[in-house]
């Protein structure tokens, strides 16, 4: 009897077949329509459960569900937990062997199966679409669905020609599964599998326990800084991304001083790989320190933190990729260190991973003659006068086979195709740098970061709301951000900036620096960090803003006043910091330890100036005590005779907001001091044995 698509019949189907109770938010909507055959398209990140969404309406359906899945090792996972839970199971791939192939393909053609797992390569092997066509299956489900996608960012050919092979196992409803599709992904999937009339289900993507940071960092000093955040055994266990494979072993190298650590790249062998990766899944590693290869299907709870080394080449591949720290719901934190450097060494990437048209035009003319094997091919390339690079032979062939000007079969024979290829890899050209770019700017952005993450992809509403946790809802919170007070230049722009804003709408903040430093008087790095500490006081509103011109999309900001920064005056201001770019951070790694606000309200100015970087209520409600305050105009005293002793104003030997921190805290050793928010391991060599007595009086 087949299971109808009733909450009642399919909550039943979940305890008896899977041992569920209840359904997790969104798969009882996407199993109905599947159960009921219409197309679906489940874009749901890691972890939320979206195996079950094909699984349970395979079973409702009965007869043969047909899983079509990337890569062998997460095949392998979801058949043999099937056949665990006492399913008929049958996989076919390039790591069985031709007879185990043929006993699978039997059984399905037999209707003795319920799950048939394939790799997509299968396709390539003439006669076996046919051979699946043969018979009908109830269901056909196409997990990681992004990889049919040439702007997905982990494309793969052999997806490519899937839609092709569909009509002929039709009526059965296509359900497509990923965790990571941006709209423009989404579209690309619903129109190459040809998905007719598809329910999308776009679920789940904010993260209400990871804390995303963002910190500028020069490329010499992010090892060191890894190693700081990672101190703290509360931050382990860790994964570290790498850009290289060199920057993972000697950082892995580095670490391992400290705590257990290892590097995972895919120049190393599989069975190193393999230790790793178990090594690490069963506690005996604190750290692995890899290259993007590392994490794809691999299930571990409590990853305390996610460290990124480098710009992350798209920001799906990020969230992919920070979505592994917290899957145990715990808090968690994620550090992204970028410069600008960062940006220029993805242009580099790009251009030497996008070889120009021509080179693609010298393989085709090769294969004019008819059809070549691949080594064949490469031979006459790659040697000789004006020979093509390996690596540019290599890239130009995957691209055109991306693209349909080339095809190659399962013996590696390559056949010239057709001649549309053209259009398609220049679209696609232009897409991988706008995916540039919209990283670059969500590093440089000082908005929510969970909110800007979760727009990515698509879920405008859910956008609005703050996180609370991340470096621009809760910079306090933060263990990578240093701050420091405005100088006086600072806070003679500041009351420019809020002259020249006054009464009028949103600006550019080019333009405003143009406007208000035509001689470039203060530097636009400078002015735009001004900017944000601006922002982060309340002051001011920065939005992110695009336009396009000559088919690009040029990214600049706006800055208006709020509401607060048009009664504000830089005279009666107190306390606003901006970022510190120049100070380490050697002791930032116990910082989050203390205290932490709640965060992600929005407070009065007063609050905000007086305290910050603390803007949320929850921090401001706890100003100093009676004896608080005492000790922080002792403090003050100090201060000033400091000052006067060096010869500097005051807030150069210490800012308010650290002074306030130091009554609040009270440290009394020098591993109290230099725990507290503000103070650097030179300050604390130079005035910590006279704070400590002060503090302890
Ligand atoms: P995804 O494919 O979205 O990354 P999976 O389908 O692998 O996630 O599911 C992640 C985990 O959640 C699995 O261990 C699965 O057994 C579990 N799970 C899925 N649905 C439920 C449910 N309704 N109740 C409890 N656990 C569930
Ligand atoms: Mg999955």
């Amino acid at each position: 009897m087949t299971i109808s698509s009733s909450s009642e019949d399919m909550r039943g189907l979940l305890l008896r077949a899977f041992g569920f109770a209840s359904f997790r938010a969104n798969q009882e909507a996407v199993c109905r329509a599947a159960i009921d055959g219409r197309d679906a398209l489940l874009v749901m990140p890691t972890g939320a459960g979206k195996s079950l969404c094909y699984q349970l309406p395979a079973i409702a359906r009965e007869g043969t569900t047909l899983v079509i899945s990337p890569l062998i090792a997460l095949m392998e996972d979801q058949a043999s937990k099937l056949e665990a839970l006492g399913f008929a199971v049958a996989r076919i791939h390039s790591g069985m062997d031709r007879a185990a192939s043929r006993e699978a393909c039997v059984a399905y053609l037999n209707g003795s199966l319920q799950f048939l797992f394939i790799a997509p390569e299968r396709f390539r092997v003439p006669g076996f679409a046919e051979m699946l066509a043969k018979r009908k299956p109830s269901l056909v489900a196409i997990d990681e669905a992004h990889c049919i996608s040439q702007w997905g960012h982990d494309f793969r050919p052999d997806y490519r020609t899937l839609g092709q092979h569909l009509p002929a196992l039709r009526p059965a409803p296509v359900i497509a599964l990923t965790a990571t599709a941006t709209p423009i992904v989404q579209d690309d999937i619903v129109k190459q599998l040809a998905l007719r009339d598809a329910e999308r289900f776009i679920h789940g993507f904010r993260r209400e326990n990871l804390a995303v940071e963002v910190v500028e960092v020069a490329k010499s000093r992010r090892a060191r800084f890894a190693g700081e955040v990672l101190g703290d055994p509360e931050r382990r266990p860790a994964i570290v991304y790498a850009p290289t494979r060199r920057d993972a072993e000697s950082l892995a190298a580095e670490l391992s001083a400290v705590f257990p650590a290892a590097a995972y790249h895919a120049g190393l062998e599989p069975a190193v790989r393999e230790r790793v990766q178990r090594a690490f899944l069963e506690g005996r590693l604190d750290a692995v320190v890899a290259t993007i290869a590392f994490g794809m299907g691999i299930d571990k709870a409590d990853v305390r933190t996610v460290i990124h080394t480098a710009l992350p080449s798209s920001l799906e591949a990020y969230y992919q990729e920070i979505g592994r720290a917290g899957r145990d719901g715990k808090q968690s934190r994620t550090v992204l260190m970028y410069s600008y450097a960062d940006k220029r060494t993805h242009e580099f990437f790009l251009e030497r991973d996008y070889p120009p048209a021509p080179e693609l035009d010298r393989l085709c003319r090769k294969l004019q003659g008819g059809p070549q094997h691949v080594e064949d091919l490469r031979q006459s390339l790659c040697t000789g006068k004006s020979a093509m690079d390996a690596d540019t032979f290599a890239k130009a062939l995957e691209k055109l086979l991306i693209h349909g000007g080339a095809s190659m079969d399962y013996t590696e024979e390559v056949t010239l195709g057709h001649k549309q290829w053209r259009d398609a890899y220049a679209a696609q050209t232009v897409r991988r740098r706008a995916q540039i770019d919209m990283v670059v700017r969500f590093a440089e952005s000082k908005q929510c970061r969970m909110g800007a993450l979760v727009r990515h992809f698509g879920d405008v509403e859910e956008a609005r709301t703050p996180c609370g946790h991340c470096d621009v809802c809760a910079p306090e919170a933060c263990v990578a951000q240093r701050f420091r007070e405005p100088s006086a230049q600072e806070r003679e722009a500041l009351q420019d900036v809020v002259k020249a804003l006054r009464g009028g709408g949103a600006k550019s903040t080019g333009k405003l620096h143009k406007e208000l430093f035509p001689r470039d008087e203060m530097a636009r790095t400078e002015f735009e960090e001004l900017l944000a500490g601006a922002a982060m006081a309340g002051i001011v509103e920065l939005e992110e803003a695009g336009f396009e011109k000559d088919g690009r999309s040029i990214a600049y900001r706006k800055v208006s006043l709020t509401g607060e920064g048009e009664v504000f005056d830089v005279r009666t201001m107190r306390g606003m910091q901006l970022k510190d770019m120049s100070e380490s951070v050697t002791q930032s790694a116990r910082k989050d330890k203390r205290k932490r606000s709640s965060g992600g309200e929005r407070s009065s100015q007063a609050a905000r100036m007086s305290s910050s970087p603390k803007p949320s209520v929850a921090k401001a409600a706890a100003a100093p005590g009676p004896e608080a305050a005492a000790l922080e105009e002792k403090l003050r005293v100090w201060r000033l005779a400091e000052a006067k002793e060096y010869g500097v104003p005051a807030f150069c030997i210490m800012g308010n907001s650290t002074m306030r921190e130091l009554a609040m805290e009270r440290p009394r050793t020098m591993d109290e001091l230099i725990a507290v928010k503000g103070i650097g391991q030179a300050k604390a060599e130079k005035f910590g044995a006279a704070i400590c007595r002060i503090c302890a009086e």
